[in-house]
């Protein structure tokens, strides 16, 4: 497979000032919820979830704009089908813009994971998955298969809603890079 970039870039006031073609094709193929025609322009923050992945970013950018360093973070971006393995590297621009480059690393297809099927119906409950490596809140933090096994959640009708936290593995990750 031919590496791709995905590169968006924001500036000085963390808006979206511009998309690669590559990722606006790669989210239309995922069935992104944002529709990247409506992205540009966009504040950064809007397209983020959980108050801990918000402050673990800003902690980066904040470093990133002081010290003029290259980031470079290793994420997750699931589909249903197939788990993916991404590097982002975030790199500052002068007026105080930062460019993020995303390149896959590697893909694994997989049996399709309905907990992970926006069109999945949901009930009541919440479980909490890390918005990097994508593991779910056990009683440890795993694997989203995992965790349907370890919560009971195959064969039922709804399954809960997923929220968006920082397990402690990825928090100390990102964060050793700030300190
Ligand atoms: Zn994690």
């Amino acid at each position: 497979m031919q590496a791709k970039n995905y590169v968006y870039k924001i500036d000085a006031r963390d808006r979206i000032i511009s998309i690669s073609p590559e990722w606006v094709t790669f989210a239309e193929a995922n069935q992104a919820a944002d529709l990247p025609r409506a992205v540009l322009g966009s504040s950064l923050w809007s397209h983020l979830y959980g108050a801990e992945a918000v402050h673990v970013y800003q902690a980066l950018l904040r470093r990133l704009r002081q010290e003029e360093c290259l980031l470079t973070v290793p994420f997750r971006c699931d589909s249903p089908g197939i788990r993916r393995y991404l590097q982002m590297v975030m790199q500052p621009f002068p007026d105080h813009a930062v460019e993020f480059v995303c390149t896959i690393l590697r893909e694994e297809p997989r049996d399709e994971v309905a907990l992970l099927n926006p069109a999945t119906q949901r009930d009541d409950r919440f479980i909490v998955m890390c918005g990097w490596c994508k593991k779910v809140q056990t009683s440890e933090w795993v694997e989203v298969e995992e965790a349907i096994i370890r919560l009971h959640l195959f064969d039922q009708p709804r399954l809960p809603h997923i929220t968006h936290g920082v397990c402690p593995r990825c928090k100390h990750t990102l964060l050793s890079q700030y300190y």
